[in-house]
This record gives structure tokens, sequence and C-alpha cells, in this order.
């Protein structure tokens, strides 16, 4: 077995076949972490019962009860609650707390037989775009060491290219599934909001978060996301199974031309134009589309996403979970316990997200970001209304190196392309189209689908196209 290119869908034949075991393919798995991730810094946590796992779904194997997933060796990223491990959330703040139940996914893969491996790197609490604002050190980039993996599922992201998993999950508020997996060569889903149950994540901007898979191939994206989507008495915003898309093929694909401007780096639109012309050539017709609110995505996505974070993160007081320092009164345990868990990055986003809920601004920012979302909603259903699609470049670089983005902003302006979506709900995917050279090594490109709410079939298929023909 070759795990660092295998698929879960040709593991799940081979283990069917009896080729190797779910114990032997573990294994393999927790060698090449032994190996690999000391330097590449993927999983904060190897879980200590992965071979009891694996020896379990064997015996299901024997039975031939298995499903889709059973003796799959995946990666969570350390926001998604699994009873009885910790989950830090790569915050201090967390960091020796233990989950005290199932995410709703969680308990959806166990069922199958699933094997969690560990826990994946992350930005603390998910914000960010490059993995280095973990707690706990960076994640390296499995192709480039010098390089970051994206984030803030990059630890899910090298998990899964370096050859430490199979397949993982992540969670997508702005970006965090589809940027990792464009710029690690990976596929990425941000499912439709509502589809996937939030329930066990760690809330960052709950009307912005989904949890969704990286993998090595559509397929496997498919498979994922069949086996955790739906809805769920314990997220009151999941959506029923009747909502989904069922809208017939027009095979055509709209493209924001307008939004394809500065700041993209030449080689990434290159390929992009590429890959078009390619769908072209399978009979996809392209259409030039307007989503002139995009524009004010990202000044939108920085106003509501801190508004919502800085009202998640108020729990974390010292007091109910986690970190809890001593202090002279109640505000000294809160200052010293936040000042001391939270890092900059944590602390940035709540300072600005109680200012733009202050009562004296909310109107100003929190509530006119709020109007633009419904502008942007209306506009992406109306251009969707004659195209399947909408396409742009996932992340507007390739795999930057680290540090090179010091400045908030910058490092906020690699989310151009992938926050928009959060903002309207809709389902985005990612899927590798080429690579470019840089330093003498190849980075990996991401082409990235926009769907209809509950249109991830839509996307599935025409990934698949890009897939066949890059
Ligand atoms: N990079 C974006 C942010 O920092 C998106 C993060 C995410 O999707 N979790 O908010």
């Amino acid at each position: 077995m070759n795990i660092d290119t295998l698929s879960i869908a040709s593991a799940r034949k081979a283990l069917d076949a009896k080729e190797y075991s779910a114990r032997e393919l573990a294994e393999a798995h927790l060698n090449a972490i032994e190996h690999t991730n000391p330097e590449l810094n993927a999983y904060l946590e190897v879980f200590d019962d992965v071979r009891a796992q694996a020896d379990h779904a064997d015996e299901v194997l024997r039975r031939g009860e298995q499903k889709a997933l059973t003796g799959i060796p995946l990666a969570m990223k350390d926001n998604i609650l699994i009873q009885g491990k910790r989950v830090s959330a790569a915050s201090k703040i967390l960091e020796n707390y233990v989950a005290p139940y199932d995410a709703t996914v969680t308990k959806k893969l166990k069922a199958q037989h699933a094997i969690f491996l560990g826990r994946t790197n992350l930005d603390e609490f998910a914000m960010g775009s490059s993995t280095e604002n973990s707690a706990f050190g960076r994640t390296k980039h499995p192709l480039d060491p010098s390089r970051i993996p994206g984030g803030s599922s990059g630890g899910s992201a090298a998990a899964v290219k370096g050859g430490l998993a199979l397949g993982a999950f992540g969670s997508d508020t702005g970006g965090s599934v589809r940027q990792p997996a464009s710029l690690c060569g990976l596929v990425g889903l941000k499912p439709t909001y509502g589809t996937i149950s939030r329930y066990g994540l760690i809330a960052f901007g709950s009307s912005l978060d989904q949890i969704g898979p990286l993998t090595r191939t559509v397929e496997d994206a498919r498979i994922l996301y069949d086996a955790t989507r739906g809805a769920d008495p314990n997220d009151s915003t999941s959506v029923p199974d009747s909502f989904f898309d069922k809208r017939s093929h027009k095979k055509k694909i709209g493209v924001p031309r307008d939004l394809l401007v500065a700041g993209v780096d030449p080689d990434v639109l290159q390929l992009f134009e590429q890959q078009l012309k390619k769908l072209e050539e399978v009979g996809y017709e392209l259409a030039d589309v307007k989503l002139p609110s995009f524009t004010f995505g990202l000044a939108a996505y920085y106003i509501v996403n801190p508004a919502e974070a800085s009202a998640n993160l108020a729990r974390f007081d010292g007091i109910r979970y986690g970190l809890s320092e001593d202090g002279g009164d109640i505000t000294d345990v809160y200052f010293k316990t936040r000042g001391k868990g939270f890092g900059k990055e944590v602390r940035r986003r709540i300072l600005i997200g109680t200012y733009v809920l202050s009562a004296g601004y909310v109107d100003a920012y929190y509530r006119k970001a709020e109007q633009l979302r419904d502008v942007m909603r209306a506009e992406l259903a109306t251009v969707l209304e004659n195209v399947d699609a909408v396409a742009m470049p996932t992340s507007p670089t390739p795999a930057f190196k680290a540090g090179e983005k010091e400045d908030p902003l910058a490092m906020y302006a690699a989310d151009i392309f992938t926050v928009p979506v959060n903002l309207t709900g809709a389902p985005g995917l990612s899927v590798p189209c080429g690579s470019v050279v840089r330093d003498s090594v190849n980075l990996p490109v991401g082409f990235q689908l926009v769907g209809a709410h509950g249109g991830e079939e839509m996307l599935f298929v025409i990934a698949e196209q890009v897939e066949n023909t890059r």
C-alpha cells in the first residue's frame, strides 16, 4: 500500500478484499506519523488507542458489517470534540481541556467505525490563514518546510498531503478548509451553511462556521460529506435533506472577472484561465458574471467575524472552561486568565469585535456588514439562475513563506476569494488545477467552485471534470 497517495475509495476496496487489515493500514500511518510529524507538526496529539480502534474495525469487517468509512484512518482538526480526548483549539486557554461529549460529526464517524488518528494543529481558535497563530508551534508545508500549509486547518491539510491520514476534517469560517486544501494540492469542501451539524465544533463565527472534509480526490470528499451531513436536533441551524438543490445541469460556469484584479499572482491567474479553457473543451460554456458586492466581502467579513468571535469567546472566563488564573477578585481572574490564555490574534479579534458591536458603532459597522450579506446572497442567487456554479481562484497566491505576512492586514487579504462564500452561506469547493514553481518546488494551486445553497452535488460533478482535465 502506498499511503502517500492512497484514496479513501481505494482503501475501502482493499480492506473489503482483505488485501490488508485495518490494523495494518493504521500501523502504516502511525509509522509515517512517528517519522514525519516531529518535523511537520501536523498533529498536536496522536491518540493512544489507534490500534484498539483498528482492531475493532477489523472485527466489524470480519462480520461483514462494514460501512464506507470502517477502518479508514482520519485526522480531526483540534476544534472538533471527541469525547474523552483533549481539544485545545490550539490555545493555551484550553490546553488541557477534555471534551465532555462527541461532536455530531464525530458520532457519525464513530457509527461507521472510522479511525481517529489524532487531533491536528490549527491557528488558535481557527483565526488565521497559515497555522502560524497556533499556541503550539507552526505546521510546515509538506512540500517545502520553509512555507506554510495554509490555515486555519493547516494541520489537517499537512496530514493528508504528507501521507499521515487518508482524509481529514477541518472547519471553514472564511476559507479554512478550502485555502489549505488549495495550498497543499487537496480537495477541500466548505458545505452549505447548515448541512453538516456544528454541534461539538468550538464556536468561532457561528453564522459562518462549517465543518468540511480535506481529501485527495473529489470522490473522497463526497464520501466524507455524505457520511457526516444531515439535520441534527442539536444544531438549530442545520437543514433537512429536502433542502438540497436538485436543479439540472446547464453546463455553464460563471466567471466574475471584475473580482480577479489587483493582488492575484499572475501565475495563479494563468492556471485559472487554463483550467477554464479545459472546461470549455469538455463542453462547458463560460459566462461573464457580475458580483459587485463581493468586492466588499473582505471588509464585511472582518467585521462580522470578530463580532461573533468576541461574543463566542466570552465564555472563556477562567471559571467555566480550561485555564484559570488566581486573582484578587473576579475581574482580576478574567484579566489574568484571558491575558495569559489568549494569543495576539485572538485578543485582536475580541477588541475589534467588541468595538463594532458597541452601542456607538453597531449601526455603522456590524449592521452595515449584515446588510451587505443580504445583498451578496441576492446577487449570488441571481447569478446562479443562469449558471451551474461560479469559478474563482481559491487563494490569490500559492503557499507563502512562514513569517512573510506578519502584518495582519496582509494575512487577511489571503482570504479575498474565500470569505465572501461564508458570508452568503453557499457551498464552496477547492480542487487542484496545477502547480507553479517557486524555489524549484512545485507548489499546488486550487480552483474554486461556488454553488447554489444545497448544490454540493453540482460542485462535485464539475470538480471531477477539473480533476480529469487538469
Ligand atoms: N482566515 C480567516 C480568518 O482568519 C478564516 C478562518 C477560518 O475559516 N476559520 O478568519
